[in-house]
Parts: C-alpha cells; structure tokens; sequence
C-alpha cells in the first residue's frame, strides 16, 4: 500500500461576466479566477490549505491577467 500525494494550487473560475477590459479597451468577457493551495491524494485535490486569495481577472479578448480590482472601475454599464 502507498499514497501519492502533493501539493499544489489549483484554479477555479467562479464567475464569467463582461466588461470594458483597460488594456484592449473592447467589451469583452471575463473570467474571475480563483487560486487556492490544495494537499491532494491521488490526484484528487482534497484539503484547502490556505484561504482563498489571488483572485484575478482574465481578459478572454487579449488573454490578459489583471487584479480583480480592475472590476470595481470597469463595469459596462457606468
Ligand atoms: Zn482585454
């Protein structure tokens, strides 16, 4: 008997929404990402290790990775 275990972050998307990205400057969708340090066994992530931080925003016009902050400036509906 033998464990295969590890660790590693893992990346959720916990909302997809539109805005005005700043870099390209085009209406375009989202994604709002999450990373969280899991002990995994087995491959299978089972144990958050740390709070949930590094959130960020990805801009899926031009691929860019921005702080979520970004969102509080750039709803498309101001
Ligand atoms: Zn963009």
């Amino acid at each position: 008997m033998f464990f295969i275990f590890g660790l590693g972050p893992k990346t959720k998307v916990i909302e997809t929404n539109q805005f005005v990205c700043p870099v390209c400057r085009t209406r375009s969708s989202y994604e709002l990402k999450q990373q969280r340090n899991y002990f995994s066994l087995f491959f299978i992530p089972l144990i958050p290790l740390s709070k949930p931080k590094n959130s960020f925003v990805q801009c899926l016009n031009c691929r860019t990775q921005m702080p979520s902050t970004v969102l509080d400036h750039a709803q498309p509906n101001v």
